[in-house]
């Protein structure tokens, strides 16, 4: 049972991300807090978390946001939904107004980017289908193993239903990326799931995906140790970190506990490997490995007039450099 706390946004709704993938276009939560409670979201070490079972509904989001782009000079290119949350939460309310908005950006001629583990509901997918040029979607999936993707993403769809979400948006001309994020090392990044994944998107039309291993905050690690109650899933999990230590993230400049360099390469080179036999390119997430990435992964998909700022330039050629 997920308590709904209804509360008034005070600051912005359309907000500029610390992430250089998602710099180039605004960005919006409609909570704070996520009922797909996935165990190693990084959003359980902010401050705003609201706790577990609990969303902070923004309830004011679309008058405001309509407020912001009537005084904005030049209207963005497309939104980004959403960095610290999931737009498509079986809750009512979150559903309602995602519906509100799209339908209120997209009339306007604005473009929608959203990255989601859940299900879209048949009124969202036919709007989204409607305009399916102004639309880049990304969906998280990271193995077909239905036991271990409800350990650690215990309220999303299971794969095959969001394999079937991505031929639906493939289908419908959607540019729609598959977000492998985050890989769990020794659990999701051996040979064998990796070419049963890749083998099930191609299936679905896939062409593109992006991906970044597990990294370790310590709300993460708490919230970890709190839900795996298998000590043969959870401690040879955490050892893998032993051997790696912090590296900076470019988003909020903080540091994260990482693996080491030379296995996130390793996984990374696999993963390239099987993609590529499958016709399927990999895009390695740059915000999240500088040490070993030089490209955008794309999260919020690509838009015309909306060039990379000097921000993103600058943490992909120092990226190139080394
Ligand atoms: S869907 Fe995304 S925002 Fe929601 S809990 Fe999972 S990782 Fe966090």
């Amino acid at each position: 049972m997920v308590e709904i706390v209804q509360v008034d946004r005070k600051s912005a709704v359309l907000t500029p991300s610390s992430l250089a993938c998602l710099s180039r276009i605004p960005t919006v939560n409609l909570t704070a807090g996520c009922t797909h409670g996935c165990i190693y979201c990084y959003t359980r070490a902010y401050s705003t978390y609201p706790g577990e079972g609990t969303i902070m509904f923004y309830r004011n989001t679309f008058t405001k946001l309509r407020e912001e782009l009537s005084r904005k000079r030049t209207r963005p290119a497309a939104v980004y939904f959403s960095p610290s949350s999931d737009v498509f939460q079986p809750v009512p309310e979150v559903l309602d107004m995602a519906y509100d908005v799209f339908q209120y950006l997209l009339k306007r001629g604005m473009g929608i980017a959203f990255l989601t583990k859940g299900h879209i509901p048949e009124r969202h997918m036919q709007l989204l289908q409607t305009h399916a040029s102004q639309v880049r979607a990304q969906v998280g999936l990271t193995t077909l193993d239905r036991e271990l993707l409800s350990t650690f993403e215990p309220h999303s769809p299971p794969p095959e239903a969001r394999l079937a979400q991505i031929g639906q948006l493939v289908a419908s001309g959607i540019m729609t990326q598959v977000r492998l994020d985050p890989i769990l090392p020794g659990l999701t990044d051996d040979a064998a799931t990796l070419k049963c994944l890749c083998s099930a998107l191609k299936g679905a039309g896939v062409s593109q995906i992006a991906a970044s291993t597990l990294f370790l905050r310590a709300g993460v690690v708490y919230s970890l140790k709190q839900h795996i109650r298998d000590a043969a899933l959870l401690k040879p999990l955490l050892a893998q970190f032993k051997a790696g230590g912090r590296i900076p993230i470019h988003a909020e400049k903080s540091t994260v506990f990482a693996l080491p360099t030379e296995v996130r390469r390793s996984i990374y080179a696999r993963l390239r490997e099987i993609a590529q036999a499958y016709g399927l390119s990999v895009r390695v997430c740059a915000c999240k490995n500088p040490d070993l990435a030089t490209e955008s992964c794309s999260i919020a998909g690509e838009w015309a007039g909306n060039p990379t700022k000097p921000r993103q330039q600058n943490l992909f050629n120092e990226a190139e450099r080394e």
